[in-house]
């Protein structure tokens, strides 16, 4: 019994076999993994999958592997915080983060890379390349470590430092372009089409997105098995934000949850919000942009997935909000206050993003609402460098010590 029928084309439903394919060859619309979800079906239930291994592998019927040669990094199972200080902040009843800023390689991103590198290896390739944001290039150079294979890593070059280290430290083939992320991406599909190389978001992107929907299952199962009422998700390409809800949907689809799919709401930075622009505007169509914004991991004018993030948001009842860079940091500070958990600029897009839509009324107060926190601070510091408080520097005695505390808690009163 086989539970992948193939990749379908989201456009003009043509079936495919399960093979490293990516495009359409009559419509070029992209390809997307399609199951046949009465054998999920007869497979899944709630008691196998807890217990199953504490990682994203618990979801493994609904994820198109079909061999036991996995890359493992125990990606997954991350913490679902219930934040009632930033909820009182904002204003909301109940409010959960999903902190995916503690997964191996310190982002989401390990997700959809653990399924594209499995399928790599199953298919047969011997590199793994990407054309990253940043993200990615680390997660990638991490699986590729891990499971002993050459990896080729594109960045654009003005990447955080936390970024470059984090990938270098795995010792990739590591590539910084002269451009924008979306020229590296241009860049990387003809490299793809030339050597033979499994890249996971081009070639392979069809397994790499289906790793993002246990974003939606871990939610779910953590929320013992219900969907909560709205999300918020932050959109670069737009893979991420249309497989959370493809699990949600899947997940009542196969009988593990009976309440509908979440609202779907999006954060985007101002300084490269094709998305949001386009729905601010009431637009059909996403119009590329080029991006100027300390959101880096977020930095893609020319979102693939722009298109069907917007059908998403109309059809669950969502909204979509940006931030500024200002706002961003404000974002970053005030989840760092409130519940202790330190994000990415592209989490402080999220808390800024999740604070406007409350504000606007699109997030009802008694709405059960997850963000999603996909990366960790320690990566984008340069960010928040200059907007901390400086540690107060003393002589070794205790009279110093005194006489700095009094002044700091006055300083405070
Ligand atoms: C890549 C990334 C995203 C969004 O990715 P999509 O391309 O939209 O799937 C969100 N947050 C962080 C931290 C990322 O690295
Ligand atoms: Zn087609």
């Amino acid at each position: 019994m086989t539970r992948v029928r193939g990749l379908r084309c989201r456009e003009c439903g043509r079936l495919y076999p399960a093979e490293a394919l990516h495009v359409c060859d009559e419509c070029f619309g992209p390809l997307e993994v399609d199951y046949d979800y009465d054998a999920v079906r007869a497979v899944v239930s709630r008691e196998k999958i807890a217990a199953g291994p504490r990682s994203i592998w618990r979801y493994r019927d609904l994820l198109p592997l079909d061999d036991d040669r996995v890359v493992d990094l125990g990606t997954g199972f991350t913490p679902l915080v219930r934040a009632d200080n930033l909820a009182r902040v904002l204003g909301l009843r109940e409010l959960y983060l999903k902190n995916d800023s503690v997964n191996p390689s310190y982002s989401f991103k390990d997700r959809p890379v653990a399924i594209a590198s499995s399928k790599a290896l199953q298919f047969g390739f011997d590199t793994l390349a990407c054309a990253s944001t940043g993200n990615l290039a680390c997660s990638v150079a991490a699986h590729a470590a891990r499971a002993g294979v050459r990896a080729c890593v594109f960045i654009p070059a003005d990447l955080e430092q936390g970024k470059i280290l984090g990938a270098a430290i795995y010792e990739p083939t590591l590539i910084a372009v002269d451009g924008n992320y979306d020229d590296v991406n241009r860049l990387c599909s003809e490299i793809a089409d030339q050597y033979g190389w499994a890249f996971v978001n081009i070639n392979l992107r069809p397994y790499y997105s289906e790793g993002s929907k246990t974003l939606a299952f871990e939610v779910a199962e953590q929320l013992g098995w219900r969907a909560p009422d709205h999300v918020v998700a932050p959109i670069a390409s737009g893979s991420l934000f249309t497989k959370l809800w493809k699990g949600f949907n899947e997940l009542r689809l196969v009988g593990l949850i009976d309440s509908p799919a979440p609202r779907m709401s999006a954060a985007q930075p101002l300084g490269c919000a094709p998305v949001y622009t386009a729905y601010r505007d009431g637009a059909r169509d996403v119009r590329p942009v080029r991006p100027n914004t300390i959101a880096k991991s977020l930095a893609i004018g020319n979102p693939a997935d722009g298109y069907y993030c917007l059908r998403i948001i109309a059809e669950s009842g969502g909204g979509c909000a940006a931030a500024s860079d200002a706002e961003i940091i404000e974002g970053i500070k005030l989840l760092a206050r409130t519940e202790g958990i330190f994000t990415e600029t592209a989490g402080g897009v999220t808390i800024a993003c999740l604070k406007k839509l409350v504000e606007a009324g699109t997030i009802h107060p008694d709405e059960v609402t997850v963000a999603y926190i996909t990366g960790n601070g320690l990566k984008t510091q340069e960010a928040v460098a200059g907007h901390i408080v400086q540690p107060i520097r003393i002589a070794p005695t205790l009279d110093a010590f005194e006489a700095a505390f009094r002044e700091r808690e006055l300083a405070l009163a």
